[in-house]
């Protein structure tokens, strides 16, 4: 059985209620919810019943434990997460308006998350398979920790997988962009979204930035359209898939629902094929639930939209 690993930040999150909120005037909350793309991207893999182990760094404190009980009550191995006394545990506010778009206030400078950076992981016996988030890629102490664990992984004969995540800060970065482009080099599964692309490749055409980035040697690349569905190249294959029409409620965490469970089916034997049309399913259900995990989801209630669509 392999182990799919990830490696980040865990934070809570408050979503604010009203939309448009310019996150500066009176407003209610939600939360906190567990949320980090890490985190997010193994929650959904353990529920699609893939065996599991997250490493990050939490407060000694009650937002901390949101996370735990959260990923533990999906069958994550939390066992690595660090809990200390003298750090508090991430937390982000974040706002949605009418076209979609999102606004965040983080507050993530000197939480406990950083400590991973000089603690050493020991990596889970069997097959493994590390999945990278962008996301992580800004902050310097977790790119300390992931190269580290990068190297480990693939020195013992596992896999990388990467979600680019690039946002404009990242890119911002050069050594959070150099790293990027390091992981995604050494990647066998590559999840860019559209606007991925445009950061990475800015003005290639979409087929010209897929082929950029499968020169990278990766044996799949999914492509995360948005409520436009996915495609998925595996060598000469593509399979597209159209976006399930959903009520969208908060659309933060398809793109990590959507890796986790690929990488899940992946590893579980199934094919791209099957993997994709699952993943799309699971992107689709996330959305539709306020909080960045609440809309994960196991086989069953992914086979149900399946069926529902059939
Ligand atoms: P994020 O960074 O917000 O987690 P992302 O940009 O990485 O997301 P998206 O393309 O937004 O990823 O979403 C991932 C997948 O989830 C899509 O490829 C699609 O399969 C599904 N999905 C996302 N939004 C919708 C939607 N509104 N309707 C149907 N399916 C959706």
């Amino acid at each position: 059985d392999t182990t799919i690993i990830s490696v980040g930040e865990l934070l809570v999150e408050f979503v604010s209620h009203r939309k448009g909120c310019a996150l500066r005037e009176l407003a209610e909350f939600t939360g906190p919810y567990a949320s980090g793309a890490p985190a997010i991207c193994i929650d959904q893999a353990a529920r699609m019943g893939a065996r599991t182990k997250i490493f990050g760094g939490l407060g000694a404190d009650n937002f901390g434990n949101v996370l735990t009980d959260r990923l533990q009550a999906s069958g994550v191995d939390t066992s690595a997460v660090l809990r200390l006394e003298d750090k508090t545990t991430g937390v982000a506010f974040v706002s949605y308006f009418d076209d979609g778009t999102r606004t965040f206030i983080f507050h993530l400078n000197d939480t406990a998350a950083d400590a991973i950076a000089e603690t050493p992981f020991v990596l889970p016996e069997g097959a493994l398979l590390l999945h990278v988030s962008g996301a992580s890629l800004g902050n310097a102490n977790l790119r300390v920790a992931i190269e580290s664990i990068a190297s480990q992984v693939l020195a013992r004969g596992g896999k990388i997988s990467c979600d680019p995540n690039a946002r404009a800060e990242l890119m911002r970065d050069q050594a959070g962009r150099d790293m990027l482009f390091r992981m995604m080099e050494h990647s066998s599964y590559l999840f860019p979204s559209t606007s991925d692309l445009e950061f990475l490749f800015p003005g290639k055409s979409e087929e010209q930035s897929i082929d950029q980035m499968r020169s990278y040697g990766a044996d799949i690349l999914a492509l995360k359209r948005g409520s436009q569905g996915a495609l998925i190249i595996s060598g000469e294959d593509r399979f597209e898939f159209c976006g399930h029409k959903v009520q969208e409620v908060d659309p933060t965490g398809a793109g990590d629902a959507f890796c986790g469970t690929f990488l899940a089916m992946i590893t579980q034997g199934h094919s791209p094929e099957s993997a994709g049309r699952y993943a799309n399913a699971a992107g689709a259900l996330a959305v539709t639930r306020r909080g960045p995990m609440e809309g994960n989801s196991d086989s069953e209630s992914i086979e149900q939209l399946l069926k529902l669509k059939s």
